[in-house]
């Protein structure tokens, strides 16, 4: 937590007890200093959310670590984190954000349609997705890999497994890179809309494996201890980038400028220490591509 300026000290001493009990007034997470005084230039998309006092950001809602939804309704995770660090240098405080339920195959869509003013979701930065809108970032690098069901019975030890097991059914999700990925090794795939709704079909035994990015898979298996296990051998590099308008270079400028200052200061290793930290290690962040 930071405290802010705006906290008068009796706050900041209740704040202070609540770090010291390992509390957080939000719930979860970091509390981002909201730089209230910033001004943008007129008719650029930071000035119209400054003016407009919120912004809506598409995440997910059930992939712990990440994004998952808490029993306020509102989600927690380093994506989360990383929205709420974004609004705060446009000068919206956390409680001012709507966060709306994105899923794998509806991010560009609606990013298109205008449904959401970015997405933060574990969002792979790819050619393909690059021709109907832009990418930030990236902020984060993961690696796709292989979940399995605990003691790992099939003996599964990578990606290969399918091509040599054609008969062996593996889960992963609709319009995620995670299903062209594995789709390159078996043709045996059952589809489903969220990570999550692979869970099941794995425990019954349907399909031998779910497919996606480790820092997923990692966080479904923390979630469900003692059923899942991540085998641990990535077979792909997963940028992950914040999904905005196509063409709105000026915020895309912006959105990297706040994610290298955030590296800089703190605040990037800060929000994910409140995260996904308390299962996967502090990695370094990646450079941010400008391209
Ligand atoms: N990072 C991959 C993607 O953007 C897989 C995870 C996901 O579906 O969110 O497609």
């Amino acid at each position: 937590m930071r405290i802010t300026k705006s906290m008068t000290l009796g706050a900041a001493a209740i704040a202070a007890a609540l770090v010291l009990s390992g509390c957080s007034d939000s719930g979860a997470g970091t509390e981002p200093e909201v730089d209230e005084s910033v001004e943008f230039e007129a008719g650029t998309t930071m000035a119209e959310l400054n003016e407009a006092g919120s912004i809506t950001i598409g995440t997910k809602f059930d992939q712990p670590l990440f994004g998952l939804q808490g029993l306020d309704g509102e989600p927690v995770g380093f994506d989360v984190e990383i929205g709420k660090i974004i609004a705060a240098e446009l000068g919206i405080a956390p409680e001012d954000i709507d966060w709306v339920e994105t899923v794998s195959a509806n991010r560009e869509p609606f990013i298109q349609d205008g449904q959401v003013d970015m997405v933060v979701a574990t969002y792979t930065i790819n050619d393909t997705r690059k021709e109907v809108i832009d990418f930030a970032g990236p902020y984060y690098e993961a690696g796709q890999d292989l979940l399995v069901l605990e003691g790992n019975p099939e003996g599964i030890e990578g990606a290969e497994y399918f091509e040599e097991n054609p008969d062996a059914a593996v889960c992963t999700v609709t319009g995620s890179t995670s299903l062209a990925n594995i789709q390159e090794y078996t043709s045996n795939v059952l589809q489903a809309e969220t990570y999550s709704a692979c869970l099941e079909p794995l425990r019954r035994g349907e399909v031998v494996a779910v497919t996606t990015d480790n820092v997923i898979l990692a966080g479904l298996a923390d979630q469900n201890e003692g059923e899942f296990e991540v085998v641990g051998n990535p077979f792909t590099a997963e940028p992950y980038g914040i999904g905005i308008e196509k063409g709105d270079d000026a915020f895309r400028t912006f959105i990297n400028d706040v994610l290298e200052e955030a590296y800089e200061d703190g605040r990037w290793a800060e929000a994910w220490e409140a995260t996904a930290g308390s299962v996967l290690e502090t990695p370094e962040p990646p450079a941010v591509d400008r391209y």
